[in-house]
């Protein structure tokens, strides 16, 4: 299994400077804290990392995702997830780190609007960003494992089978989490 061990923010919305938010948990990680704390903007800093685009980001362009405040306006952003592989142990609540499983996926956003990935510290494509987050069975293209606000309803009010090509049907979205419509790669 594949747990986020701990996030990085760096000048991300309102995270001022550089913070590292965890550990979490390997399965259950509540986030609490005031109106406008920064919850909803953690949830968004993993979202930045997995390539979504600024409108699901709560923002109109990626360059306002660059924290600014009274005097305070740095040139980018960055945000860098912790991955770590895990086996659980037959005790509850317990599990072995797989050894040097250890990954970092980061992205930066810049104030001209560009924008860059990396990989353990080295540049990369997203589409690498992809293929690497692939070897890990997230499928960020087909994404199924980021439920946000508002889609909890859309879930529980799908069809039982496709009906139509634009739309998937609770069949169709339980066999692409478990994985049972996917060839085996043996
Ligand atoms: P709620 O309980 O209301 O959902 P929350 O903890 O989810 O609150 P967030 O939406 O994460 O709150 O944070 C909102 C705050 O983030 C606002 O005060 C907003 O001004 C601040 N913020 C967003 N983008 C930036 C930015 N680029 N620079 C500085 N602050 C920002
Ligand atoms: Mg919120």
């Amino acid at each position: 299994r594949l747990m986020i061990l701990n996030v990085e923010v760096n000048n991300f919305k309102s995270y001022y400077g550089k913070a590292s938010i965890g550990p979490f948990h390997r399965s259950f990680t509540s986030i609490i804290g005031p109106n406008g704390s920064g919850k909803s903007n953690l949830i968004d800093s993993l979202l930045f990392v997995f390539g979504f685009r600024a409108s699901k980001i709560r923002s109109d362009k990626l360059a306002n995702l660059i924290h600014k405040s009274a005097g305070r306006q740095p040139d980018s952003c960055t945000v860098t997830i912790y991955f770590q592989r895990i086996v659980d142990a037959i005790q509850p609540d317990q599990y072995r780190v797989v050894p040097n499983s250890l990954f970092t996926i980061a992205r930066t956003a810049y104030k001209n609007g560009n924008t860059s990935y990396s990989i353990d510290g080295r540049a990369a494509s997203k589409s690498e960003v992809e293929a690497r987050l692939r070897l890990v069975d997230i499928d960020i293209e087909h994404n199924r494992f980021l439920i946000l606000q508002g889609e909890v309803e859309q879930i529980a009010m799908m069809k039982p089978v496709r009906t139509n090509k634009n739309e998937i049907g609770m069949v169709e979205y339980l066999e692409d989490i478990v994985g049972s419509n996917r060839i085996a790669p043996f």
